[in-house]
């Protein structure tokens, strides 16, 4: 029996139609959201905000004997309402990522040379000596710049 182009077509078309519909069939979400349940199940919630970016959207940080297993919107956070952006809902991976860095390059001042630190010391130096003036006092220095002529300004907390 020869096939034609024509008839290769319209059976490759009725094969793959009929494919479609048996998928189409089968509800997977049942199956996905039961698979969810298990992965969280027996592991502790905390409430958190994303780190990425000042709407601070709200996360619920699932973990499991102190490791983190899961990370996703909060529905009970007053502004995203458990909603995330492409970037906040990858926040996963930036926790657990073998690549992340875990210890810093530090060069004190004066020195000519760079030391290896772990990475606490690092966020306990930047804790201690950010955000060292009050708001009163980056208001009183806005004033003195826009005296002077300054145009731009830029804050780390952007008051
Ligand atoms: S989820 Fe997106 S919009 Fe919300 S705080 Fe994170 S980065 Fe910003």
């Amino acid at each position: 029996m020869t096939v034609s182009r024509r008839d290769f077509l319209k059976l490759s078309g009725t094969a793959a139609a009929a494919a479609g519909l048996t998928v189409i069939d089968y509800d997977l979400e049942p199956a996905k959201a039961y698979a969810q349940t298990l992965r969280i199940k027996n592991a502790k919630e905390t409430a958190s905000i994303c780190p990425y970016c000042a709407v601070g959207c709200g996360q619920i940080v699932h973990s499991i004997d102190g490791k983190v297993v899961n990370i996703e919107g909060d529905p009970d956070h007053p502004i995203s309402l458990g909603t995330l952006c492409p970037k906040g809902s990858a926040t996963y991976q930036l926790v657990v990522n073998e690549r992340r860095l875990s210890k810093v390059k530090y060069k004190a001042p004066n020195s000519d040379k760079w030391e290896e630190k772990p990475l606490d010391w690092a966020m306990d130096r930047i804790a201690n000596r950010s955000a060292m003036i009050t708001n009163e006092e980056a208001y009183l220095l806005c004033k003195l710049n826009r005296a002077l002529g300054v145009v731009y300004l830029e804050h780390q907390a952007r008051v």
